[in-house]
């Protein structure tokens, strides 16, 4: 866990929450039953969970595209960087920070790593729920010797 790290200190707990049937609101977000990483986010589907605060969350890839693949979602239901609102735009700060924390834990902060944000169907967006993928432990650019 980073708490105490001034960085995972910016984003302040959402308080509003309260559960209705089958579905629970965060905010002015739905967390839906229907997406797959609220599940995660709700411990419904299994996931090798590495970190977690009041705003977001980190897993292993299920299917990782380098050593080190990690995925570091806001908790409450965002479809994609496209619907992301001025008000939420700190969120995506403290995901960066986070994964720049997690790079350190797992022994590549000082190699390099990559951080990609797929948006929309051609994008690359495959999971409709705003992600950070943290990709590195392997040379990622073939411009490099
Ligand atoms: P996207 O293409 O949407 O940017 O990336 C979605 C990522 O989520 C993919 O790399 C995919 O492997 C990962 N993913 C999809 N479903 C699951 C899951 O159930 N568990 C985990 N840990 N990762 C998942
Ligand atoms: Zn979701």
């Amino acid at each position: 866990m980073f708490t105490g790290e001034t960085c995972l200190n910016r984003v302040k707990p959402d308080t509003r929450e309260a559960k209705t049937k089958g579905e629970s609101k965060r905010g002015n977000r739905e967390v839906k039953t229907d997406c797959i990483f609220c599940q995660i986010v709700a411990g419904k589907v299994p996931s090798e969970i590495i970190y977690q605060d009041e705003a977001v969350i980190a897993f292993r890839d299920i299917n990782p595209q380098a050593p080190t693949h990690l995925v570091i979602i806001p908790k409450r239901h965002i479809p994609s960087l496209a619907q992301l609102t001025e008000a939420e735009s700190s969120l995506v700060g403290h995901m960066v920070s986070t994964a720049n924390q997690l790079a350190k834990r797992e022994g590549i902060a000082e190699s390099g790593y990559r951080l990609v944000i797929n948006c929309g169907k051609e994008g690359g967006q495959l999971v409709p729920h705003l992600h950070l993928h943290l990709l590195g432990g392997r040379k990622l650019s073939d411009k490099l010797d």
